[in-house]
């Protein structure tokens, strides 16, 4: 646990850049998630990028940032802006993100509250904070030329959720791209990252060394399930990430099986209000609409009770942490008809990963074993080894950084490379500078 006395705990350099940049990570170096990194240089410009919290029990933060007046937000999800009201809240720091990352955030910042409060774990940031948070924003459309000091910026489209930015940063120098979360492949609701030409390429490496299944397949083999399920008087309960999963599973079925009744519920549906009201964003829009009129959206206990003679049921959390997933859970888990198919990463210590392993999961504080089919679904909008390996080649840099990864997979991916382009592979709390 980490809480900050603010210009006292950063392990952030107090010496000058002389030439190239200065690239220091707070947090999301070595690890996935819980990103944070100042980049600088000589002329004295520095920005932040991502300053996020790794949602685990209890939650990890990154190292404590410097004075930084501006900083780049790629995306929403909470492991790359759970932190940003505390830079907004003791530093004044600007945000810079895309209107549908900005719109999102919000929500994601009362639910990180609300699970604090709730969990009792001490988060660093306010209420006060947040509200500071939300004036704080800078939208910028995708391609569009901005200035931080000496250098010129742009967002380009990353993939893996909608709205989700790279950036490119020309400096006096040199150029950098930052990846951001990323996929190359189209998703149901969201287009695939294109390369850009630049010197020097910093890239997660979730997936390194690891290649996905074949995405359609994977998704006709959930469509299967489902079917199956159903064709038996069952009930399909799918726990799904709020922002970019729920969605991506309402698409896919509404697809391939509008026949069948299914309803949406959770932090997901409002989220999804966010992404209608901001479709420059979203691939194929009109698409997303018709799923949203489908779909039956649960809005009251009452709803909630419907939802129990549906077909399929979307909802929260991804990963049986808790949400209306555990209600429904708790209400399906008598009837062996029924099924849960998991559509995400499970992590240790999550719900759904004690459920693959053990066959038991705690229900509302009581460990509770559940006699169900239990099936896993890999549907990541992460780029996977060959998607990273293409895209580096592709952006064609002299120097490439791996991050937001485990040793395992930054090593795999950072194997398919020698001297060009030059790999590095930085860990938190140091800092690299590169030419
Ligand atoms: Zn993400």
């Amino acid at each position: 646990m980490v809480l900050y006395s603010p210009g006292r705990t950063s392990s952030y350099p107090t010496d000058p850049v002389d030439s190239g940049i200065r690239i220091h990570f707070l947090g999301g170096g070595d690890e996935v998630g819980n990103v944070g990194c100042v980049l600088e240089d000589k002329t004295g410009t520095r920005i932040l990028i991502d300053y996020g919290l790794a949602p685990t029990r209890p939650p990890r933060y990154p190292s404590e940032c410097p004075p930084i007046d501006h900083a780049i937000i790629t995306h929403s999800h909470i492991d790359h802006i759970g932190m940003a009201p505390w830079l907004v809240g003791h530093h004044g720091t600007r945000l810079h993100g895309t209107t549908l990352t900005a719109a999102v955030s919000e929500m994601m910042w009362r639910d990180t509250y609300k699970v604090s409060s709730i969990e009792g774990y001490p988060l660093p940031w306010d209420m006060r904070d947040l509200d500071a948070a939300l004036g704080a924003w800078e939208t910028h459309d995708m391609g569009e030329w901005f200035e931080i000091g000496a250098w010129r910026l742009r967002f380009h489209l990353a993939g893996h959720i909608p709205g989700a930015a790279m950036i490119e940063i020309e400096t006096p120098e040199l150029r950098l791209l930052w990846g951001g979360d990323m996929d190359t492949r189209q998703n149901p609701n969201v287009a695939g990252a294109k390369p850009v030409k630049c010197d020097i390429l910093c890239i997660e490496s979730t997936y390194g060394g690891r290649e996905h299944p074949n995405r359609v397949e994977e998704e006709a083999r959930l469509v299967a399930r489902v079917k199956e399920v159903v064709s038996r008087g069952g009930l399909a309960l799918i726990p799904a990430f709020a922002s970019g999963r729920c969605q991506d599973i309402l698409r896919i079925l509404h697809t391939a099986v509008p026949h069948l009744e299914v309803h949406f519920d959770g932090m997901g549906t409002r989220v999804t209000k966010h992404w209608m009201n901001n479709s420059e964003h979203i691939h194929q829009p009109e698409g997303l609409e018709k799923v949203w009129r489908w779909a039956r959206k649960v809005r009251s206990k009452s709803d909630r009770k419907k939802a129990l003679d549906a077909d399929v049921i979307v909802t929260t959390s991804g990963m049986l942490d808790g949400g209306p997933a555990i209600w429904y859970l708790n209400r399906l888990r008598h009837d062996s008809a029924n099924a849960i198919l998991l559509t995400g990463y499970q992590a240790e210590g999550s719900g759904g990963r004690s459920l693959l392993d053990n066959r038991r999961l705690p229900i509302f504080g009581n460990i509770t074993p559940v006699d169900l089919e239990v099936s896993q679904f890999q549907l990541s909008n992460h780029a996977g080894h060959s998607e990273l390996l293409s895209f580096v080649h592709a952006c064609e840099p002299r120097h490439v950084v791996f991050f937001h990864g485990d040793t395992e997979a930054r090593e795999a991916i950072s194997a398919e490379f020698n001297q060009s382009p030059t790999p590095s592979l930085p860990l938190n709390g140091t800092s690299l500078n590169l030419k």
